[in-house]
């Protein structure tokens, strides 16, 4: 019984920013659950390249190019999942950005704007096209990724945009289990702590800025992208049932200091 709730067989799960990083490896893990994954995603060739090598590893993929900022764009995927599976009952908000170590004064508009537009915006707009979907349906879920620094100020680098836009998504996420949560569509969102990814890289390549980081975390270590994949499968699937509107942190315990 408790097996089977993991069971994604039969639904169609898209990912956003699911090229690389944490959205490959959540696309990874809910094609390996039984789902057809669409990975949506900025670059054509990155997309390309994603989708065969999950169809290498047995994942029944499709692409789609997408800037989740063109909100025209959002629509149109939207509709084209809906005409091509008959909708999609999964929707991983992964695409974001993170040009970090900027001090708040010497932000510029559009740093700042850019941050809000990919990753505030960006979910904003695939919540809404694709939940209207899972609304008409009856049923769906839906996983923000947000981040522990919608919980947390990072040390050392100063990243007041960034930071101020995962607590938007935090927020936005319990808003919208309110607004759906009795039409059958669950909204949760994840808030990993350092994943090794590229997004990381300024700082993995930096020892005293990994030091900090490291000694800030109970665990002592960074996270890998399967690690937030797993956590997005329970929220995903039905082994979840009763959660909605929660943001749990799969940070090697960097929240409780
Ligand atoms: P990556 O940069 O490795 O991957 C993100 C992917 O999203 C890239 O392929 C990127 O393309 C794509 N993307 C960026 N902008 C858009 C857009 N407008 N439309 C569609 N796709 C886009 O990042 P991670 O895998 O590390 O991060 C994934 C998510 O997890 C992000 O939301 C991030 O904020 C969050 N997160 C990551 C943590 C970490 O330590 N890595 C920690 C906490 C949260 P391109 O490279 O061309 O920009």
């Amino acid at each position: 019984m408790y097996l089977e709730m993991f069971n994604l067989k039969g639904r169609t799960a898209v990912v956003t920013g699911g090229g690389q990083g944490i959205g490959f490896a959540c696309a990874q893990a809910l094609g390996e659950a039984g789902a057809k994954v669409v990975v949506a995603e900025l670059l054509a060739d990155r997309v390309e390249k994603a989708v065969a090598e999950l169809k290498a590893l047995g994942v029944d993929a499709y692409g789609a190019e997408l800037d989740v900022t063109d909100s025209k764009a959002v629509a149109d995927l939207a509709a084209k999942v809906a005409a091509d599976h008959g909708g999609a009952s999964i929707l991983v908000n992964n695409a974001g950005i993170a040009f970090s170590d900027v001090k708040a004064e010497d932000t510029s508009d559009e740093h700042w704007a850019k941050h809000f537009r990919v990753n505030v915006d960006g979910v904003f707009y695939c919540c809404r096209e694709f939940g209207k979907l899972m609304l008409a349906a009856g049923k769906g879920s839906v996983v923000n990724i947000g981040s522990m620094s919608g919980f947390i100020v990072n040390k050392p680098q100063p990243q007041s945009f960034y930071n101020a836009s995962k607590a938007a998504v935090h927020h936005l996420t319990k808003s919208l289990a309110c607004e759906w949560g009795a039409r059958g569509v669950r909204v949760n969102s994840v808030a990993p702590t350092y994943i090794e990814t590229p997004l990381t890289l300024f700082g993995a390549q930096n020892q005293e800025m990994l030091k900090t980081w490291l000694d800030m975390t109970p665990m002592g270590r960074m996270g890998q992208p399967h690690e937030i994949a797993s956590t997005v499968l329970f929220l995903a699937s039905d082994a979840s049932s009763l959660l909605t509107g929660s943001i749990i942190a799969a940070d090697g315990g960097y929240t409780c200091w």
